[in-house]
């Protein structure tokens, strides 16, 4: 077992969606133009990327079905690990939630032009982006 992130919100969601449907949400690995999603050996460790990357956004700790030294690699960029293929979502680790108090009134900033945003308008993964920022993203990787 490893550990990944998640916007809380969102991945609860998902997870409640696909076991309703009898499926698995999976954390997506690496493709040709994505590192693959974010991998820690350790719940603190990725309680500590939470920490350092994404303070007060609501980001949660999730159990993934994903062997360490197999289904990882070391990060480019970063201390952390992506991991190489989609591996399957267990659940949230518990008690790490983020303020859940504070649901529903967040307001986001985005990550390339620093734009306030509302969270129903926000475009969240492992980053915040604003619509504008999110449609040139999708426009890019076209080019
Ligand atoms: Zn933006």
């Amino acid at each position: 077992m490893i550990y990944t992130i998640g916007h809380q919100a969102n991945y609860d969601q998902a997870l409640q969606g696909m076991a309703a449907a009898g499926q698995q949400l999976y954390k997506v690995g690496r493709t040709a133009d994505y590192p693959g999603g974010y991998a820690f050996q350790t719940a603190e460790d990725a309680q500590r990327r939470i920490a350092e990357a994404y303070p007060d956004r609501h980001f949660a700790v999730y159990e993934v079905d994903a062997d360490w030294e197999r289904d990882t690699y070391p990060a480019a960029n970063g201390w952390w690990h992506h991991l190489k293929e989609d591996r399957p979502i267990i659940g949230r680790k518990e008690n790490t939630m983020d303020d859940p108090e504070e649901e529903g009134t967040m307001t986001y900033v985005c990550d390339l032009c620093g734009r306030e945003i509302d969270e129903a308008e926000a475009y969240i993964d492992e980053g915040v982006l604003c619509p504008d920022c999110h449609l040139n993203s999708l426009e890019d990787k076209g080019k």
